[in-house]
């Protein structure tokens, strides 16, 4: 399958708009947002519609685009036209002052102006518009890192694995390197002493975790790999691949979070899930260092008691886990490899065990139907998880989910679940009742009156945005 076809378009221009996937929607829900002239995508980066510095890169660029397409007749002359530009460029920088790669998309436009001064102004706007092969000359596939730094140490393009480069009229792809081993993951720096120097902790937020918190990664893949619908096994690191850092590499990352970042209260592990061999590693060395900073990560629902004691000890809070349906044929027909009773049995065992589960639940599963997502609520309620969330499936181009969907005609237009037997209006409407059903309850109401600072006080902007989406607001 060609690369276009494995990776989603985040951002684009089409019939003279800037269009992007709303990314403050994901991962509930992939709606595409249609950017009115510059000052629509300006207010996309502010409100976070737009993230990840490739994409504020072209965002910026686009913005920068919009306005010369959309220009008014009154700036006729050259002084006018770079005066304009000058503010523009300007006011797109500053939708995220800190954004490097969003300051670069508009300065690269505002070069390319002033190279072409000497030209006329219809072939200047012309120039900015027509970006298509302009902004993005070069991108990386797949474990980014070593290829960016071979680059930014001066490599030649061509020797740099996992780069795909424009060269003339045409699109050059060179070799991709194996994927990253555990010596060559331990010797990235640690993302927490980045994170630390460029970002405001305080701005970022996650009900499951104690703010501030922080992201680290400990090993990179999955080892179960098998989830249809994965994006990240079927796109980035494909397969059972799960490389991993020395328990010792990590640990020092959690001692230096320690002492040089005491404003972070909990740690979340990003591996895509922590399985049973490696959490027990990660735990017995953590309570041996007398590491004392909680931590969460995301786990399949098979994990076992003993080793949920142990991370428990280990000072773990939360574990993040996707049930997603109760159906066990859905289960069987997306691969998830666990079975209803498994899952049951491993919620019983972590609540033993004193962890907190976060939920996640979706619907719009090949084959399934209202009746199936009845019983996988009903399920989620008896299961009572910390706390829960209903998504709707995403069909991500490059996944066998997506590919099913397709070849059965389950998609609608804009590439949503859409089967004859379960409608997407339908599929959306349940998932909104969904969350009813789970939070508006007695016993969750219960819950809340008992513990407000945890359920009601530290969620209330979360609550603002879920009252209106689990009744009236389209998702
Ligand atoms: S267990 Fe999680 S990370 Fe692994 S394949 Fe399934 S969904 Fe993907």
């Amino acid at each position: 399958m060609a690369i276009e076809d494995r990776i989603p378009r985040t951002i684009w221009w089409e019939d003279d708009k800037v269009r992007m996937i709303d990314q403050s929607r994901l991962p509930l829900v992939g709606d595409v947002l249609e950017c009115e002239g510059y000052e629509g995508v300006c207010l996309a980066i502010r409100s976070m519609a737009v993230r990840g510095a490739p994409a504020l890169g072209v965002a910026a660029a686009l913005a920068v685009a919009a306005w010369v397409n959309n220009q008014s007749a009154e700036y006729d002359s050259h002084e006018l036209f770079f005066a304009g530009l000058e503010d523009v460029v300007q006011e797109v920088k500053e939708t995220r002052p800190t954004a490097v790669n969003l300051a670069w998309g508009a300065e690269r436009m505002r070069r390319l102006a002033y190279a072409n001064e000497a030209r006329s102004l219809d072939e200047i706007r012309e120039l900015l518009v027509d970006l298509k092969a302009r902004v993005i000359t070069k991108l990386i596939v797949g474990q980014f890192e070593y290829p960016v730094a071979e680059l930014a140490a001066g490599q030649p393009p061509a020797e740099v694995r996992n780069l795909v480069r424009k060269e003339g009229a045409g699109i050059v792809r060179n070799p991709v390197r194996p994927y990253l081993t555990g010596e060559e993951l331990d010797a990235i720096p640690f993302v927490s002493r980045f994170l630390a120097s460029q970002v405001d902790l305080r701005r970022y937020k996650t009900p499951s975790e104690l703010f501030p918190y922080m992201d680290i990664l400990t090993g990179r893949g999955c080892c179960y790999g098998h989830c249809t619908y994965c994006l990240w096994v079927h796109t980035y690191v494909c397969g059972t691949s799960y490389s991993v850092r020395s328990i010792g590499n990590v640990i020092e990352e959690l001692r230096y979070i320690e002492r040089e970042l005491p404003q972070v209260r909990s740690v979340m592990l990003q591996d895509d899930t922590f399985p049973d061999a490696r959490a027990r590693e990660f735990s017995e060395a953590k309570l041996a260092a007398g590491i004392r900073l909680p931590w969460s990560c995301y786990a399949r629902g098979n994990m076992s008691y003993e080793v949920m004691a142990l991370m428990k000890r280990a000072g773990c809070l939360n574990l993040h886990v996707g049930y997603e349906s109760a159906d066990p044929e859905v289960l069987q027909r997306i691969k998830k490899g666990v079975t209803v009773e498994r899952m049951t049995q491993f919620t019983d065992d972590a609540k033993r065990a004193g962890l907190r589960i976060h939920g996640d639940f979706a619907v719009g599963f090949p084959g399934e139907t209202p009746e199936s997502f009845e019983k996988t609520i009903a399920w989620a309620k008896r299961l009572d998880p910390y706390t829960a969330q209903f998504q709707l499936m995403i069909p991500f181009p490059g996944t066998p989910y997506y590919n099913m969907m397709k070849e059965e005609g389950w998609l609608n237009e804009r590439g949503e679940p859409d089967m004859p037997q379960f409608p997407n209006e339908q599929i959306r409407a349940m998932a909104k009742r969904a969350y009813r059903r789970f939070y508006l309850t007695p016993r969750y109401l219960w819950k809340c009156l008992c513990h407000p600072y945890d359920r009601v006080l530290v969620r209330l902007k979360t609550m603002a945005r879920a009252v209106p989406a689990m009744f009236w607001r389209r998702w």
